[in-house]
């Protein structure tokens, strides 16, 4: 799970914080040196830190947050609020250029998924009725052009490159000669890594940069280096210049570091996350929905687009509906599960799902387990689907019975249903109550 030890840790000061009726100065001061804590283990860098808990302090002392009805819950707000100032409060689009072809130029280490993430870009790029052209001018690497190629393939995205022995910046160059004659509308420039930042990188990239003109200059960097990849990001916009970041493999990062204090260190905004392997595995980066996620909150928004890009659009309107009012049925859960498959794996989706990730985490959610769900789900008559308060001890006998489940499992998946929603239902309380205070939108 995406920063599953400081999601965890934020939680559950900030759920001890919600609990009290009464809260004051030392207690916002006590959670406040959790926070630190969770944040510093995080890997986040210090600095960041101790700006966000000053920040935090500053605003939930007021005098209309600890006498308001709800303290802890406008707390969380704030929180809320400054994690997402912090990764860059709205989200930052690719800037076409009105002249195309728009030129991005991918940089970045050795490993940091450049290659991968030129596939991912271009498939998503594509997506949106565009005709890219990735240009492989990492003629270092062993591979890498054939790696590039292959992912080309897969995306069906023509590649241009002019073998390993042409100079890197004569290879961008003629890229873009020949996307312009190929009416090709945007170009991703794959430039080699090293493993670490040296002279000579450097002097290749403000070649090509000074060649090209990029539109944008995206870094990829791998989250799980924390620190390092912050590190990184610094010194090659202050070398090179950058417009952008792309973080990838947030899906092995649990610690989050990275994430949280790129933007603020180097001031330039995280554009897309990259959450696996697989060249779907990309997103648009939105710093409030991320924050969400980490404060446990879900991500419902992105669960809805996840759901209108498999699905049709009635069903994901009918699934934001039932989110929002709280009439999520065991109908329902079933329908999404038959679905889900569709969508990804499991345990992301689980995470967008206000307070799943941290109520289901013991459910160790696998193909097998869902077989189960489903039949025990199946095995329930309709009005139960609808209305689970009917499930009596006869009736979860003859459902354990008629699923080929014991009534342990039926139990399980009932008492998990109920937390879910419950968490569904604060959510939605949470959002009315800090609507009601009015003053932290
Ligand atoms: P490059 O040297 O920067 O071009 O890096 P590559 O694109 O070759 O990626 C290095 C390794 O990281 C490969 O094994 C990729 O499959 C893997 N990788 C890239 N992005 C992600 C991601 O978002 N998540 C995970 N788990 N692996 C990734």
């Amino acid at each position: 799970m995406v920063f599953e030890g400081l999601a965890e840790k934020l939680q559950n000061t900030l759920h001890k914080l919600k609990g009290k009726g009464k809260v004051n100065e030392k207690d916002v001061n006590d959670a406040m040196r959790e926070v630190k804590m969770a944040l510093l283990e995080a890997d986040v860098n210090f600095k960041v830190v101790k700006d966000f808990v000053n920040k935090v302090k500053e605003r939930a002392i007021g005098a209309e947050v600890l006498e308001s009805l709800t303290p802890g819950q406008q707390i969380i707000k704030i929180v809320n609020d400054e994690l997402t100032i912090l990764m860059g409060t709205t989200q930052s689009k690719i800037n076409f250029s009105s002249k195309p072809p728009t030129v991005i130029m991918l940089v970045g280490l050795q490993g940091a998924g450049k290659t991968t993430t030129g596939g991912k870009l271009a498939k998503l790029i594509k997506k949106q009725g565009k005709r890219p052209l990735l240009i492989a001018a990492d003629i270092y690497r062993p591979a890498a052009i054939k790696q590039l190629q292959v992912v080309g393939g897969q995306v069906d995205v023509p590649v241009f490159s002019m073998g390993d022995k042409q100079n890197p910046v004569d290879i961008a160059k003629a890229g873009l000669e020949h996307a312009i004659s190929n009416g090709n509308d945007v170009i991703i420039v794959d430039t080699a890594g090293r493993l670490h930042i040296d002279d000579e990188l450097m002097g290749e990239l403000q070649s090509i940069k000074s060649n090209i003109k990029p539109h944008e200059i995206l870094l990829v960097v791998d989250s799980m280096t924390g620190q390092d990849a912050v590190n990184v990001a610094e010194h090659f916009n202050e070398k090179l210049g950058i417009d952008g970041v792309i973080l990838t493999k947030l899906d092995g990062d649990t610690r989050g570091g990275a994430a949280l204090s790129v933007r603020a260190v180097t001031n330039k905004p995280i554009k897309f996350a990259a959450l696996g392997e697989k060249l779907d595995d990309i997103e648009i980066f939105h710093p409030d929905r991320m924050a969400s996620r980490i404060l446990g909150m879900g991500d419902v928004l992105s669960l809805i687009e996840k759901a209108q890009a498999n699905f049709d659009e009635k069903k994901a309107k009918e699934l934001e509906n039932k989110i929002k009012t709280q009439s999520f049925t065991f109908d329902d859960f079933l329908d999404q599960l038959q679905q889900m498959k569709n969508m990804g794996p499991i345990s992301q989706l689980l995470e967008m799902i206000p307070g799943a990730g941290k109520q289901l985490k013991g459910l160790e959610v696998n193909e097998k387990e869902l077989v189960h769900i489903q039949a025990i789900i199946q095995s329930m008559t309709k009005q139960e689907r609808q209305n689970p308060s009917l499930l009596n001890g006869s009736r979860r006998k003859r459902i354990a019975a008629g699923s080929g489940t014991s009534v342990q499992q039926v139990n399980r998946l009932l008492k998990q249903f109920e937390q879910t929603r419950k968490m569904m239902k604060q959510f939605a309380d949470m959002d009315k109550g800090v609507k009601k205070g009015g003053k932290f939108k």
